[in-house]
């Protein structure tokens, strides 16, 4: 049941003056439910918690986490249709979509239980006291990964599950051992909270320490802004835009103690054509792309906004048949109107540049709040020359860009801000002819994609979702796939630590049977 009410630990409060209602894009309307926006005073209580929390939730066992983790997907599942309507009033996306991300969610949580029930992920590495050794005898040392402490996490709102309350960011810092206090997003407040419920039943179901989990309604930047300057807080993980995660990375770098900002953020994700594949496939690759530019009404952080090829008649012809095929679509509903406002004002502002022209534009009336398509078109010299073009337009807009040679691209290419993924569109060994190029799109992202679309991104251990920045504030990192877990531990040493006191991940007699690495070979062996 939605209370409107902020969750501090497992306690409800109400205690602020501002108020506001979640939107209803297709009804063009606010929905029912008022939120409260948390207080400073609840804030502070929060990471107060959450701090409390910390010094047990570390240390709790790899079985128990995985308990809490799938208790939570049980109960995320439990919500069933309560969930999805509110999800579907709050976004103006489709049952199947909410129920897809749903599945999402839960998938992501359980197999972050797999992982810490294995418990291998830790990094056990041991080396063993050597002392006879000359000149100088070497001590035990023996090092793990360790949770940082309380997370912050702010969600986006083009996923409202798999982003946001329980999404990546909350999944992978429980797995670690962090208490996390959410930011709710104020766009999908009721599914935030309903999720949340579903977290703290499971919490107190699994026997979690109280203050393992918060979430904090608000209406503006100023809670978010508070979390992250709050001592207690030991690090960061942010998904939207490049603005706010620019703002908070710095925020969070000027505070006494500066703490880690993992923010995934805009791209326009690249996509080069090659000069064959174009003359060979350019009217289905212009079919599948119009659909990759428009999926989720364009709000997808991996949507195609960049298409590079080299000018002449198959570019051309592509080019065509991409804007017709694009005016085929049926504009579709965007979430909520900040994203169609700013969806209009970017799309403007791209086509108010200089030598930018229009190859198709959706211009008959749409219903309020729905996004009308458009691709544009430039040459290659107007690009480099030129940057608000490289800047994301959150939606269902892409430029298409006329290069004037390989060398041309290679060097827009390099030019480019750093991207999450890349494409390359080839006919048969044709890459093999444009290792520049390809070499330069690797630098430039986080996941490059042979003749595929950059939407849709498969939660698995290999997967990478980050990149250069502005992709993301530090490129080191994935936010989704189990590996995201290494953005909210550190690594530690104990030094001649007698066994006993040693945790159990890394004792002489590996009691929970972990993968270590023991004097350079990775095995499960006692000592
Ligand atoms: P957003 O406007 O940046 O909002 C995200 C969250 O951050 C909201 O809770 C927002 O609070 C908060 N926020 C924004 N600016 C802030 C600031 N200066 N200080 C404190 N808090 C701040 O993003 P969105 O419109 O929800 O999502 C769309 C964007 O997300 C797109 O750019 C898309 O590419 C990106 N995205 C990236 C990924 C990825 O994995 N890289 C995935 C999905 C989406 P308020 O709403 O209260 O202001």
């Amino acid at each position: 049941m939605i209370t409107g009410k902020n969750h501090i630990g497992n306690r409800t409060s109400a205690e602020g003056a501002v108020t506001f209602k979640t939107f209803n894009p297709i009804l063009n309307g606010e929905n029912d439910h008022i939120y409260t926006e948390a207080s400073n005073d609840e804030v502070n209580h929060a990471v107060e918690l959450a701090t409390t929390a910390f010094k047990k939730f570390r240390s709790i066992s790899g079985t128990e986490k995985a308990a809490f983790l799938n208790a939570i997907a049980d109960e995320i599942l439990a919500l069933d249709d309560t969930l999805v309507q509110v999800y579907c009033s709050e976004t103006g996306l489709p049952e199947g979509r909410a129920r897809g991300e749903r599945g999402r969610t839960v998938g992501q949580l359980r197999s972050f239980a797999t992982l810490v029930e294995q418990g291998s992920w830790i990094e056990a590495t041991i080396d063993t006291a050597i002392p006879d050794r000359k000149p100088m005898p070497r001590s035990d040392i023996r090092k793990m990964l360790v949770p940082l402490g309380p997370v912050v996490v702010f969600g986006a709102s083009n996923f409202p599950l798999a982003y946001s309350t329980a999404g990546g960011d909350t999944a992978a810092a429980f797995a670690a051992g962090c208490p996390v206090i959410v930011k709710s997003h104020p766009m999908h407040a009721g599914t935030g909270e309903l999720v949340s419920q579903a977290i703290i039943k499971a919490a107190e179901r699994t026997g979690m320490p109280n203050g393992v989990f918060s979430n904090l309604n608000s209406s503006g930047i100023e809670i978010g802004q508070k979390l992250v300057m709050h001592p207690g807080v030991k690090a960061v993980g942010f998904t939207g835009s490049i603005r706010g995660g620019r703002a908070l990375y710095d925020m969070a770098a000027q505070r006494e103690e500066p703490i880690p900002v993992f923010a995934e953020m805009g791209s326009i994700n690249p996509v080069v054509i090659l000069p064959e594949a174009l003359e060979k496939r350019g009217d289905s690759l212009a079919k599948t792309y119009a659909g990759s530019i428009t999926l989720g009404t364009g709000q997808f952080c991996t949507n195609p906004g960049l298409l590079l090829g080299i000018k002449g008649d198959a570019l051309t012809n592509f080019t065509q048949e991409l804007g017709k095929e694009i005016l085929q679509i049926e504009p579709s509903v965007m979430l909520h109107p900040n994203i169609i406002g700013a969806y209009e004002h970017n799309k403007n502002k791209a086509l108010s540049q200089a030598n930018i022209n229009v190859v198709a534009k959706y211009d008959d009336e749409v219903k309020t709040n729905f996004a009308r398509q458009v691709v544009t078109t430039v040459k290659g010299k107007t690009f480099l020359e030129n940057p608000t073009l490289h800047h994301e337009v959150f939606g269902p807009f892409s430029l298409v860009v006329q290069c004037e040679n390989a060398a041309q691209l290679e060097e827009i290419i390099s030019s480019l801000e750093g991207q999450l993924t890349g494409t390359v569109i080839s006919e048969n060994d044709e890459a093999e002819n444009y290792p520049n190029i390809i070499a330069a799109l690797q630098n430039r992202v986080g996941r490059i994609i042979f003749n595929g679309v950059p939407t849709g991104v498969e939660v698995c251990p290999s997967m990478v979702h980050g990149g250069p920045y502005p992709s993301s504030t530090d490129s080191r990192f994935t936010a989704v796939g189990i590996h995201s877990i290494k953005r909210w531990v550190r690594p530690f040493s104990y030094q001649d630590w007698p066994n006993e006191l040693l945790p159990d991940e890394l004792k002489n007699e590996n009691p929970l049977a972990i993968n270590r690495t023991i004097n350079g070979e990775l095995s499960r062996k006692n000592i």
